[in-house]
């Protein structure tokens, strides 16, 4: 990954000598081996630092988030799932299209640090013989969907129809037994909000979980409660998730929370025709449910 790495650094230094950004975003190395986080490049001598290596895992269009009130114009690395992140902005009216310069990659996968920690550690037992991150593994598209200028040779997407094998199984069960799975694996929710935190579509500017009058939800971890994040979430990312697998990368107690987004995902695209969200910028077009029209599903009504 070192090309890559020497093509972003290149392409940064190109764009501040040439004063067409203010900020680069990409990742920089953590202090740890199997930790790269995202990075801020606020001038040329920053540039130095910039890494792209197999722990470059972040969604980091959800950093976007931070400047959408500002003027800055911003560089920014984006993976296939970053760029959908990008698209899930822009279509949101949260960025201006103009403010960014897209360095799309082709993204050959990378490595969940958890799984690297936990093979390294001496502690675990079960040592996991493929430490790629999970969402990589289902990854509907890894070349950027939107872009400036491209770096890498194409990759195929490894995520096909079988990444639907956990909600086949969710609908073969009876209605009981789907509440009991969902109280099952909710019950564990302790309300972190990392999911949300991570979720580049959950970008309100106050969140109905944090507004305090009226307050609409307990601050108690009870199954109520919890089922009440979970569903009004559920209904956010209706049409709207762009799979990018943050969400259950992210969950300090692995709720299986992209088994929820694909129901999600196959509900929208059988009720909706084939919208797969963020895979494609249009400007001016919504997701499904951000619009009305008359022939709109309405047997559940
Ligand atoms: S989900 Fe796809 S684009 Fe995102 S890091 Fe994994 S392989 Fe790359
Ligand atoms: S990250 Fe996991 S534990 Fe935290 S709020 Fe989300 S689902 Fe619950
Ligand atoms: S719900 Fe999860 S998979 Fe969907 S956009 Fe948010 S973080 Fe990504």
């Amino acid at each position: 990954m070192i090309d890559i790495t020497n093509k972003i650094k290149e392409i940064a230094t190109r764009l501040f000598n040439d004063g067409q950004i203010d900020m680069f975003i990409a990742w920089e190395k953590g202090p740890y081996a199997y930790q790269t986080k995202p990075y801020f490049a606020h001038s040329l001598a920053d540039v130095d630092k910039i890494i792209f290596d197999e722990y470059s895992v972040h969604n980091i269009a959800n950093a976007l988030l931070k400047f959408r009130d500002g003027k800055q114009r911003i560089g920014i690395v984006a993976k296939g799932c970053d760029s959908r992140g990008i698209v899930r902005l822009l279509e949101d009216n949260q960025f201006d299209r103009d403010r960014l310069y897209i360095v799309g990659l082709a993204c050959p996968g990378v490595k969940d640090p958890l799984k690297a920690m936990r093979n390294n550690s001496g502690f675990s037992n079960k040592v996991e013989a493929n430490d790629l991150a999970d969402k990589c593994f289902d990854c509907i598209e890894p070349n950027a969907v939107i872009f400036d200028e491209f770096i890498g040779d194409r990759q195929e997407p490894r995520g096909t129809e079988e990444r639907f094998a956990k909600v086949d199984e969710l609908e073969a069960l009876s209605p009981d037994e789907r509440y009991q799975f969902f109280e099952d694996v909710l019950s564990k929710c302790i309300r972190c909000y990392a999911c949300r935190q991570a979720c580049v579509a959950c970008n309100c500017r106050v969140c109905i979980f944090d507004e305090t009058k009226p307050q609409w939800v307990g601050r108690e971890t009870s199954i109520s409660d919890n089922m009440m994040y979970h569903l009004v979430k559920a209904a956010h990312m209706a049409g709207r998730c762009i799979e990018c697998g943050e969400c259950e990368r992210v969950c300090p107690v692995n709720i299986p929370l992209m088994t929820i987004n694909k129901k999600l995902i196959r509900d929208m695209g059988n009720f909706y025709g084939a919208h797969a969200a963020g895979l494609e910028y249009v400007e001016g077009r919504k997701p499904p449910l951000s619009v009305y029209d008359e022939q709109d599903p309405d047997d559940f009504l």
